[in-house]
């Protein structure tokens, strides 16, 4: 049996400066070594970052964790 391999709380915020980290579409994506922007509302997942402007932004609720 494998063990379970989580992402560490020490990954750098990808793209600090995108767009998206205050879009409500936005889904943390994290592995072992590496923490992905995915996006709900675009059909390839993954938008090229770091996002400036995006037609489908809608802001995150403040209460809603980053
Ligand atoms: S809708 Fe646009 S701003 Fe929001 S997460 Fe998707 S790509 Fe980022």
């Amino acid at each position: 049996m494998g063990a379970l391999v989580s992402a560490p709380d020490d990954l750098p915020l990808p793209f600090p400066t995108s767009l998206c980290h205050r879009c409500a579409h936005k889904r943390d994506v994290k592995s072992a070594r590496a923490w992905f922007l995915r996006c709900v509302e675009l059909e390839s997942k993954y938008a090229p970052q770091p996002v400036r402007a995006c037609p489908l932004f809608a802001l995150r609720p403040a209460t809603e964790n980053p």
